[in-house]
C-alpha cells in the first residue's frame, strides 16, 4: 500500500525564502511545488489537483490573501499565509480562513498543519490532535 505524500504549493516571491522553505519541507518528506508569482501558482493549481496545502510566504505588503485563495478551485484547500500578524491584510487573511504563520516560516508548523488539515491524513491522525 502506497503511503500518502503531502504536496504543498508554495508561493513565495523571494528566491531565498522559496528555495529555503522548499528544502526544509523536502527534508521532512513533503513534496513542494514552488511558484514565484500568483500567476505561476494559479497555473500550478490548474495543472495539478493533488495539493494538500497552499503556503503563501509573505505576499506583497498590503495585499490580502491573494487571488489564488479566492478561486473556487482553491477555496477548499487549507492555506497558510506567512506575514506579520496584526496588519490589516493579516486580518483579511484570517477572515478568509487562512492560517497565519510568522516569518520565517517554521517548517515543523507547516507539517503540523498538514497533519491536521490534509484530507488524506485526517482519518489516521485526528486522534493525536483531539
Ligand atoms: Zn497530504
Amino acid at each position: 500500500m502506497e503511503r500518502h505524500q503531502h504536496r504543498v504549493l508554495l508561493l513565495a516571491t523571494d528566491d531565498r525564502d522559496r528555495e529555503g522553505l522548499t528544502y526544509l519541507l523536502a527534508l521532512r518528506g513533503i513534496a513542494v511545488v514552488p511558484a514565484r508569482s500568483s500567476e505561476a501558482a494559479l497555473d500550478a493549481l490548474r495543472a495539478d489537483a493533488g495539493f494538500c496545502l497552499i503556503v503563501v510566504d509573505a505576499p506583497p505588503a498590503g495585499a490580502a490573501a491573494l487571488p489564488i485563495l479566492a478561486t473556487d478551485r482553491t477555496r477548499r484547500l487549507p492555506a497558510v499565509v506567512a506575514r506579520a500578524p496584526g496588519s490589516e491584510a493579516a486580518e483579511d487573511d484570517t477572515a478568509r480562513g487562512c492560517h497565519l504563520l510568522a516569518k520565517p516560516v517554521d517548517p515543523d508548523a507547516v507539517r503540523a498543519l498538514l497533519v491536521r488539515d490534509c484530507p488524506a491524513s485526517h482519518a489516521r491522525s485526528r486522534a493525536s490532535f483531539a
